[in-house]
């Protein structure tokens, strides 16, 4: 089989025609038995998902798994969440074009290059530097300019940029952060996050309208845990 690589960068290979069809056959299979199987059912999310590159966010050792039904580790033992968990969650968030959203927990940027296709800007914080240049890098490759990545503690949102039409959290808080209840948008602001003791949670989704937010839970899951002010101790 020929081989091309068209370009070598820091963690990154991108390979032509046959490798890319391999990948899309992969992320193929992947939207059918892993996600519309399982219930996930907006079109627009099922068609980034079937887009988006997860191969391109993956350490070289899991190419080989970058389609599968897991979360994979990535540098700084944090992971890449599971492609069921990136769908479910993006589908929660109700995205629109014109939405600002605030991610927090940054990792490799695959979600925050999900969340990137479907709204205006995504503010995205992470508070290890090394893993925040390394999305950064993989944003500019892949030509985002409505991705901006900030290396700080998220528990205490981005509030220079506040209010956010969306807010996601991708490391499982103990509770809702407050500070980002109220960097949420009083016009039907939606933050989706799971939430519980550190070894299990469920992702929550809360509405705010006016001063007063809603709640409903969701499905039990299992995220690497957040920490800083308002999450967990190191
Ligand atoms: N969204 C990521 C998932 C990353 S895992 C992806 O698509 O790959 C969760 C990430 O949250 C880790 O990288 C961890 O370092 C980060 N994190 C934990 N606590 C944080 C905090 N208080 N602020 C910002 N990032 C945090």
């Amino acid at each position: 089989m020929m081989l091309s690589i068209v370009s070598k960068m820091t963690g990154l290979i991108y390979y032509k025609s046959e490798h890319m069809d391999r990948y899309a056959k992969e992320r193929e299979r992947m939207c059918k038995e892993q996600l519309v199987n399982r219930g996930i059912s907006d079109k627009k999310v099922l068609d980034v998902m079937l887009k988006v590159p997860r191969h391109n966010f993956v350490t070289e050792e899991n190419l080989i798994r970058a389609y599968g039904d897991m979360a994979l580790e990535i540098d700084c033992d944090q992971t890449i969440s599971q492609p069921y968990m990136v769908a479910i969650m993006t589908e929660l968030l109700e995205l629109k074009e014109t939405d600002r959203v605030l991610e927090i927990g940054t990792g490799s940027g695959y979600q925050a290059a999900v969340l990137s296709e479907l709204a205006k800007e995504v503010y995205t914080i992470e508070r290890i530097e090394h893993l925040a240049k390394g999305a950064m890098e993989k944003f500019e490759q892949a030509g985002k300019t409505n991705i901006f990545v900030k290396v700080s503690d998220g528990t205490l949102g981005l509030a220079d940029y506040a209010p956010y039409d969306k807010i996601i959290i991708t490391a499982a808080a103990p509770a809702v952060p407050p500070p980002l209840i109220e960097q949420l948008s009083s016009d039907g602001g939606i933050l989706v996050a799971p939430v519980g003791d550190r070894y299990s949670h469920k992702i929550v989704k809360l509405r705010k309208i006016g001063n007063k937010t809603e709640e409903t839970h969701h499905l039990q899951c299992i995220f690497v845990p957040l920490i800083g002010a308002y999450g967990f101790n190191p």
